[in-house]
């Protein structure tokens, strides 16, 4: 598989460092509000490359953790007048509510900041002693950003570049304004531990540092978090590891792209900005999903409700073309008609574009696209009266069927019953088109029985009343059927 490594902006061959076994750990959230869009196509990215890792036959070690304390965390509870461990727990709740939701695995290893706090000290213990580290006469620990020559090789920053934008702030006792805090003396009324230095508590970096090595060995196969991450978060937990160990922290850095509203960043300041909860009311987790997965992952993605409609339809698609296939393959008496060489060469060039895909820096768009081309042929093999009824026919859907069933595992999509996601899509339809379901049950039966006493004005005017209610009917030898319009 060739993966886009950050470090060294390329595509690069991946090859395990250790035979089969893959170490992954990705940057997990900060617990102090609800998860927004940007969060669910991060956890959404990385749970698919855990899966196609996986699917691919290696040992993954997967740890994703929780920052659950930090400056925003204490800000929220001092607002709320709760503590910094109860905000962090509600939101770490709500996470994986949103996350079940989604689809998303839980990584094998969740660690908190809050329960390595040794590790924490005993890292920052090991810079301070080999000269990367200073403690400050209040109680503060900082990183000396110049001892460390490598910094900036991930995010392409030179020093010299940096020292532009750094600033010391009042009240601090960098030596350096380059320099990061490790570690943060106790200010009154915030969670505190003991250390060397006094009572304190980590700073934000040094958790992923401390966290990733006491689980996996180092160099990490791949270190993974959105875009923003790269700096100077991951600069610096590489600083940190290096600096301390002397071995590589990392051998590939992923970064998953921006989330973007019409086009503009998404800010709450803007009124442009979503939570999961904001969109899973209205659409169903598996078409955010989806959407999520239309786009390469290092692109930008642009949010908007419009371009989630569209998902949608693509999802009711597949689904529908789904459930066409089952029923079909349910079918029996098959005759000898062959199957056109012309469609077999092109599932099977669908079947290699897939798997293409994946191997191409994990391109999810454009699996997606060849899983839609098999269901196009799919609906040429059905739509044609003489291949649905043959052994040919019968096999070219099996293995079309397979073949989606295959990667839905490792997407996450298209893998339920035809008929309950369906049913389950029709009721959010409905809903947000403020149709109640009872209601047009009671106008269908009426319309029933004016159509078997011949009332054809009647039945005419029900099926206006229903279409005005945005309700579509359909006469199928079933009976009635009703849609959104
Ligand atoms: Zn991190």
């Amino acid at each position: 598989m060739r993966l886009y490594n950050t470090m060294g902006r390329t595509k690069q061959e991946f090859t395990p460092l250790r035979g089969n076994a893959v170490s992954m750990y990705v940057c997990g959230i900060t617990a102090y509000d609800y998860c927004h869009i940007g969060h669910a196509r991060s956890a959404v990215v990385f749970d698919v490359l855990v899966r196609y890792l996986r699917h691919k036959g290696y040992d993954v070690t997967f740890v994703r953790n929780f920052t659950d304390v930090d400056d925003k965390i204490i800000k929220r509870a001092n607002e709320v007048g709760s503590s910094a461990h109860d905000i962090a727990e509600k939101f770490i709740g709500e996470f994986y509510v949103d996350m079940d939701a989604l689809g998303v695995l839980r990584a094998d290893i969740e660690p908190k900041c809050t329960e390595h706090i040794p590790e924490m000290l005993k890292l920052t213990g090991e810079l301070i002693e080999k000269g990367h580290a200073y403690a400050t006469p209040s109680g503060d620990v900082y990183f000396k950003v110049r001892s460390f020559p490598d910094y900036g090789k991930l995010s392409g920053r030179n020093i010299e570049d940096l020292v532009v934008g750094a600033r010391v702030e009042p009240g601090e006792e960098k030596l350096d304004p380059l320099d990061f805090a490790l570690w943060k003396a106790a200010k009154p009324g915030e969670p505190s531990w003991d250390s060397p230095w006094g009572k304190g508590r980590p700073g934000w970096h040094l958790e992923c540092s401390a966290m990733s090595e006491k689980y996996m060995p180092l160099p990490l196969d791949i270190h993974g978090g959105g875009q923003d991450l790269a700096f100077p978060h991951h600069e610096n937990e590489i600083a940190q590891s290096e600096a301390a160990t002397g071995k590589e922290f990392a051998k590939f850095w992923v970064h998953n792209g921006f989330v973007q509203i019409n086009s503009e960043k998404m800010s709450k300041s803007l009124g442009n900005f979503f939570t999961i909860r904001d969109i899973t009311a209205k659409f169903m987790p598996e078409v955010l999903r989806y959407f999520l997965l239309t786009m390469h992952y290092r692109s930008p993605l642009d949010f908007s409700f419009d371009a989630l409609e569209e998902a949608e339809k693509g999802a009711r698609r597949v689904y529908a073309a789904l459930g066409q296939i089952d029923a079909a393959l349910a079918g029996s008496k098959w005759s000898k008609t062959p199957m056109p060489r012309d469609i077999l060469d092109e599932q099977a060039g669908y079947e290699k574009g897939v798997a293409d895909a994946f191997e191409d820096d994990l391109n999810t768009a454009a699996a997606l696209g060849h899983l839609f081309g098999m269901i196009r042929l799919a609906g040429r093999v059905l739509e044609d009266k003489a291949l649905r009824k043959a052994e040919a026919g019968r096999d070219l859907l099996s293995r079309i069927r397979a073949g989606i069933a295959n990667w839905s595992s490792v997407l996450g999509v298209f893998a339920r019953e035809p008929a309950a996601f369906l049913d389950e899509l029709k009721a959010s339809r409905a809903a947000r088109a403020g149709i109640a379901p009872a209601q047009v049950e009671v106008l269908l039966a009426r319309r029933l029985e004016a159509r078997k006493a011949k009332d054809f004005a009647k039945s005419d005017a029900i099926r206006d009343e229903l279409a005005a209610m945005k309700v579509e009917v359909k006469d199928t030898p079933q009976g009635q059927a009703w849609d959104v319009l």
